[in-house]
């Protein structure tokens, strides 16, 4: 072990939020060792900018609940923290871990349970790579490094502490974490990881709960380097784990939008998480609507369907919270909403509250060559910059255009029925479009050649001819007054 001058490595206590230095106080007074320990310490060496501090101790959750009180909370059964808020804060408070004992690892070696404590040396070993095994102790400005993690930080290198089989074995999570910090990071992973770090070794993660499998997805998506770690989730057959249902590939709008997170992320704007795995599952998604479609489901039951479908199918590798189901459901619904508005609708649908990532999100298929978007999404992207008297003219041109394509497609129609004798495709209605208005559908033909035409059109798609019984049947006249109106069973 080497004691380093933490102000030699740029460390001080002015760079540290008051919060952590509050609780690494609190705890010393009261007579427990306390560090700064993990990202921060990691983070501050790089020169980056700590996502958060996590704090560790050689006092248990419960004394640390003592010094702390009512501010202070014990959370977690498989690994007890006390979770301890200072001002708005909220540090996470470790106790030092010892070896697990042997029973309560499952077949496969995973730690089912992790509360024995221990001392600081024990705790050290526990910890997944050398680089975040460094204890700071901002007070005494040192930096207690066991195993010489200084030097992988010099050379940029992510080294698992002891043997990386059993390391994967006992938390298979930590291959996830691999590739996090390696994007996160830009550091080369060390040969003796890469050696094991089959396809095959990351079928562990079959053993890891959707839930937590969620919670790491997030912070891959969250972290500012999605973009780079996309295809690693591919190489190392991550991809295969967490996205079963989806084909291992980076389309152009996958790409666009991971580059598009990581660029909000740099200037701080905000991002729904769950918005990435609308993304991801977007082509899934079209998939199951275009199966629906094609059995003869109605456009929207279609895609009410294929939503709960795609969803479902997801959770079962990775969780997908009601909140964010809800939130990608509803920026998938926005795309044919924003594709085919309403003109009298239209301003009411920029003030929706799902506007913007719907928006977002179909500006970003367009923009990545979907030719679907129709222009749209630039068509929105302007209006929303128009004022009052422009946005009137733009909803009338709106209007005229549509009304034109309504016509020419029509149009183009007919002259297909002519010189097919048949519409091939009309029992597919397109995904994005909304249906015809009930007065265009039920329009009655003009005349009698047009009758004639309409009637062989169905008949020729399976539907219903102009001699069907079903359209000489008579209609009866019901007396409603003798109805009982009541549940259905
Ligand atoms: P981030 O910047 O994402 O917060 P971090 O390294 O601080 O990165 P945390 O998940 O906050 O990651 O964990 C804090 C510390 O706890 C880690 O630095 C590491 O020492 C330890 N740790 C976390 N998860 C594991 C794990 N699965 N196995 C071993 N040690 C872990
Ligand atoms: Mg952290």
């Amino acid at each position: 072990m080497q004691t380093l001058r933490a102000s030699k490595y740029g460390l001080s206590t002015t760079q540290l939020p008051s919060a952590i230095l509050d609780v690494i106080d609190a705890l010393t007074k009261a007579g427990y060792e306390a560090y700064i320990v993990g990202g921060g310490v990691r983070d501050l060496m790089l020169g980056l900018n700590p996502k958060d501090y996590d704090a560790v101790t050689n006092a248990t959750p419960s004394q640390v609940k003592e010094v702390f009180g009512r501010r202070c909370r014990i959370i977690g059964r498989r690994f007890e923290l006390a979770h301890v808020y200072s001002g708005r804060e909220l540090i996470e408070v470790a106790t030092f871990r010892a070896p697990p004992k042997k029973e309560v690892t499952s077949a496969s070696g995973m730690i089912l349970r992790d509360n024995n404590w221990g001392t600081i040396e024990q705790d050290f070993v526990r910890r997944d790579f050398s680089i975040n095994a460094l204890y700071y102790q901002p007070r005494k400005n040192e930096v207690l490094d066991f195993c010489n993690a200084v030097d992988d930080i010099k050379h940029k290198t992510l080294r698992l502490l002891g043997d990386p089989m059993q390391r994967f074995e006992e938390d298979p999570v930590r291959m996830l974490r691999t590739l996090r910090f390696a994007a996160k990071l830009n550091f080369s992973i060390d040969e003796k990881i890469l050696k094991i770090f089959t396809p095959e070794a990351t079928q562990l993660l079959r053993d890891v709960s959707p839930h937590r499998l969620y919670d790491e997805s997030q912070k891959l998506f969250t972290m500012g380097h999605l973009n780079r770690v996309m295809p690693m989730l591919i190489d190392f057959g991550i991809w295969h784990q967490l996205f079963a249902e989806i084909t291992p590939e980076i389309t152009p709008f996958i790409e666009r939008a991971a580059k598009n997170t990581d660029q909000r992320i740099s200037v701080g704007k905000t991002i729904n998480p769950a918005f990435f795995y609308a993304v991801l599952l977007w082509k899934p998604f079209l998939e199951r609507c275009h199966f629906y479609l094609s059995n003869g489901t109605v456009a929207t039951e279609a895609r009410a369907q294929a939503g709960l479908d795609v969803l479902k199918r997801q959770g079962t590798r990775t969780i997908i919270p009601r909140f964010a189901e809800t939130f990608i459901r509803e920026v998938w619904e926005m795309q044919t909403r924003l594709l085919n508005p309403k003109p009298q609708q239209i301003e009411a649908l920029s003030s929706h509250a799902r506007f913007r990532a719907g928006f977002d999100f179909l500006l970003l298929r367009e923009k990545s060559g979907d030719k679907d978007t129709q222009g749209m999404g630039v068509w929105w992207d302007v209006y929303q910059t128009l004022s009052a008297d422009e946005k009137e003219r733009a909803i009338a041109d709106y209007n005229r255009q549509r009304a034109k394509s309504r016509r020419k497609a029509s149009h183009a129609l007919a002259e297909e029925a002519k010189s097919n004798g048949a519409i091939q495709q009309a029992a597919i209605e397109p995904l994005v479009n909304e249906p015809e208005p009930r007065s265009r559908r039920s329009r009655k033909p003009k005349n009698a050649t047009e009758f004639k035409r309409q009637s062989t059109m169905t008949d020729s798609a399976g539907g219903i001819g102009a001699d069907h019984p079903i359209l000489k049947r008579k209609r009866v006249k019901r007396d409603l007054s003798q109805v009982i109106f009541g549940p259905t069973q």
